[in-house]
């Protein structure tokens, strides 16, 4: 049963922003696949929403002259694992894509919605975390722009503020450009399934050092989450198996695992042990450097 109490579409943002400032109890609806999963469970009771599917400027991905990746709101999983730009530049985030629901899902989900829902499982996440974006959030007053990192307050609780709508996802080219990187999505099987564990990992390097990498985790914690001391360790040591090794060691100093009805805690953590060094070795290689073995 749904209980839906009012419908609004909007045409553009203003539109939107002003029906948010006129009724703050409006929700917003994108893809609904989260939504309306919620209304018919009745965690959500009732609702009256308010969608942005008619937006055309929110589903568009653009690079600009700059190098900024601007993904828009309502970019759906299959747009984003099909565009060119993203393919090229910033493939962890259109891998964590395909890896997400199915054909049907991922048709008309949005990232937008993923983020939004402030679920630490969203496979959108660790690859954003990864990648240092930032979220474009407006309302009738005006924008802010948020870092990811900043966004997750809690399991399904983020920083908007009542009346505010995230409009884009900014990725800066100094996050990206010469950077190799590989996103592991382990779920307990192969099909469609939500992550027991989400790496996304970006390495750069100078030589036979790393000079720099970035690795983002879901579902390790209550919120999506940066392994800052295993990234801090990083810097300046030699690319060798040893060094990767101590890598995954110092990334489960980050984590607050949980155990569930999906994997225990122990599991959870040997799992980031293990699987930040393997995305790490790949990400070593799309960074331009040698296979470790
Ligand atoms: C069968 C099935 C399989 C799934 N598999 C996966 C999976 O493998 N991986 C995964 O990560 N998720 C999965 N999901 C969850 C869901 O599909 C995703 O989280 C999806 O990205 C949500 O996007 P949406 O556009 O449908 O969001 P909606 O349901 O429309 O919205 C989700 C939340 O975000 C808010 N919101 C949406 N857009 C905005 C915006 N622009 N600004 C502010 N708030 C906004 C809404 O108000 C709502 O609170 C699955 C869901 C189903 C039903």
């Amino acid at each position: 049963m749904y209980n839906i109490l009012g419908y609004y579409d909007a045409e553009t943002v203003k539109e939107a922003t002003a029906l948010l400032a006129e009724n703050p109890n409006l929700r917003l609806i994108a893809g609904g696949t989260d939504v309306l999963i919620k209304l018919h469970s009745g965690q959500i009771a009732e609702a009256e929403l308010l969608s942005l599917r008619k937006i055309k400027a929110l589903g568009s991905i653009q690079k600009a002259e700059d190098g900024t990746i601007a993904i828009g709101a309502m970019a759906t999983f299959t747009k984003i694992f099909n565009d060119p730009i993203l393919r090229e530049l910033i493939p962890i985030l259109t891998e964590a894509a395909i890896s997400m629901g199915g054909p049907q899902i991922r048709n008309i989900a949005t990232i937008g919605g993923n983020v939004c829902n402030g679920a630490t499982s969203a496979d959108s996440a660790a690859s954003l975390f990864a990648l240092n974006a930032q979220l474009k959030l407006i309302d009738s007053n005006g924008e802010r722009l948020v870092p990811i990192r900043e966004f997750y307050l809690g399991p399904g609780k983020v920083a908007l503020k009542p009346g505010e709508i995230l409009t884009e996802i900014l990725i800066s080219p100094e996050n990206y450009r010469g950077f190799g990187g590989q996103y592991i999505k382990f779920a307990m099987r192969e099909a469609m399934d939500i992550a027991t564990l989400a790496v996304a990992v970006v390495c750069k390097l100078q030589g036979q050092t790393f000079d720099e990498i970035r690795i983002g985790l879901g579902v390790a914690g209550p919120t999506p989450l940066r392994c800052l001391e295993a990234e801090a360790y990083a810097q300046g040591k030699e690319v060798s198996m040893a060094t990767v090794a101590e890598i995954g060691r110092l990334a489960v100093n980050a984590t607050q695992a949980r155990t569930s009805w999906r994997a225990s805690q122990e599991y959870r953590e040997h799992l980031v042990k293990e699987l930040v060094p393997r995305a790490l070795k790949v990400a070593i290689v799309n960074a331009g450097g040698a296979e470790l073995v």
